[in-house]
Order: structure tokens, then C-alpha cells, then sequence
């Protein structure tokens, strides 16, 4: 079985990663190393590297890879960056951004799967990330500034404060659109004059993000 996963997780770096675009060599060796299965719920490890988001728990769900890869690669990152995550979910993505930067911070709102996602990264060994529950809306300003912060749920605009946690030459990625609807996924660049700049990458279908400088 870890052997059929193995095997399945190449042939999807392969077929839904590289064959679609994805070239940053670090972005292709974390979805190499992570093993998606272990954070999907028990019954749905068999859709493990399907080319979709599935379900978690609490209604939520553990995004496409495509999609994750699509923005680990947008915000351009390398060892010594810090990394800051808006919506834990399954993990996944933190795991990934693990294998990447130097220190990650993650913040979930729903107990249950911070709870869940620090058990299997423990498991994992990826002691390097950090996860808090809490409103991932008003960012993490303890561990800040960040180079990147990724948001991994649908806002209707940039929250405040993340654009204050984030470095001069820092990049947020994050979906911005409707509720319920179709995002668009913005890269947004702090320059080092302080002002921001940003860029639409494509459309995407993300759960929302629920927060007070969000939807409530
Ligand atoms: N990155 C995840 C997928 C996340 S799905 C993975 O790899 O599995 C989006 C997550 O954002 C959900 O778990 C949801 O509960 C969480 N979320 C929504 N609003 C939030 C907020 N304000 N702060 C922190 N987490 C939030």
C-alpha cells in the first residue's frame, strides 16, 4: 500500500504538476517528499492523488495539488524564508511549505483540525511548523514579519493586518472573489517603498475565510 502510494505520488507530480507548467524545483521535490494520503480523511486515502480538492472533516477540504503547487511557485520561495499560513485544514500545505522555508506558522479556526493536522505532522516529523488556533484574518503578529503568507480560504479583500505582517519585498498569495463563488487568485507584492503591488493569476474555488476583518 505505501508502495502503491509512492508510486502514485510521482506519477502525479508528473501528470498534474510538471505536464501542467509547475517548474520550481524545490516546489516539485516537497510534493515528491509529502505523503498526501496521511492527511486525508481515513475512507478517502484511495483519492488521495486524484487531481481535486476532497473533502476533510468539518466541512472543509484539503486543496487540489495543482492549485497549492500553483501557489507555492507564485510566491517564489527559497530556505530562509518565513512563512506564514491562513487555514491549516488537512496540514498538507504545511507540510509542503516545510519542506521549503526555514519556519512556518500556521493558524486554523476550527479546533478540531488544528488538532488533527498538529498530530499528523508530528507524526511526519515536521516539527518546524507551527500551528495556532485562531482567526487567521488578524494574522499572527507574534511571529511577524513574514516573507510570504499564503491564504488557503476565499476573502473578499487583503485583511489589514496581514498586509502589516508582511516584509518590504514580502508576497501574500491569497483568493479573492465571492463567497461560495469563483476567486481570483492575487499575488500581491509589498515593495520595498512600502507600497503594494498585484497580479491575478487564475480562477479558483476556494471555502471561505471567516474572520473578523473577513466574512463573518
Ligand atoms: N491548506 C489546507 C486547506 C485549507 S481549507 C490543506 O492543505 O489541507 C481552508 C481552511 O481555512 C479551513 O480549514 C477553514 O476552517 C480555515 N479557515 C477559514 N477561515 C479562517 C480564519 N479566519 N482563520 C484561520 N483559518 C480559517
Amino acid at each position: 500500500m505505501e508502495k502503491d502510494f509512492e508510486k502514485l505520488r510521482q506519477l502525479m507530480v508528473k501528470n498534474q504538476l510538471i505536464d501542467r507548467g509547475i517548474e520550481d524545483q524545490l516546489v516539485i521535490d516537497a510534493f515528491k517528499k509529502v505523503p498526501r494520503e496521511k492527511f486525508m480523511l481515513e475512507k478517502n486515502r484511495h483519492l488521495a492523488y486524484e487531481d481535486g480538492a476532497q473533502s476533510i472533516d468539518e466541512g472543509q477540504t484539503i486543496s487540489q495539488p495543482y492549485i497549492v503547487a500553483s501557489m507555492l511557485q507564485a510566491l517564489n520561495l527559497d530556505e530562509s524564508d518565513r512563512v506564514l499560513e491562513i487555514g491549516t485544514g488537512s496540514g498538507y500545505a504545511a507540510a509542503l511549505l516545510a519542506e521549503i522555508a526555514a519556519e512556518v506558522y500556521t493558524i486554523e479556526r476550527i479546533e478540531k483540525l488544528a488538532v488533527k493536522a498538529k498530530e499528523v505532522l508530528a507524526e511526519l516529523n515536521y516539527e518546524k511548523v507551527k500551528v495556532k488556533i485562531g482567526d487567521g484574518s488578524l494574522g499572527w503578529v507574534e511571529k511577524a514579519p513574514y516573507d510570504a503568507i499564503i491564504v488557503s480560504a476565499a476573502a473578499p479583500y487583503v485583511p489589514e493586518k496581514l498586509q502589516e505582517q508582511l516584509k518590504k519585498g514580502g508576497r501574500i498569495i491569497i483568493p479573492i472573489g465571492e463567497r461560495g463563488g469563483i476567486q481570483s487568485l492575487k499575488l500581491i507584492k509589498k515593495k520595498y517603498n512600502g507600497k503594494f503591488k498585484e497580479e491575478e493569476l487564475e480562477y479558483v474555488r476556494f471555502v471561505p475565510l471567516l474572520g473578523e476583518d473577513s466574512w463573518k
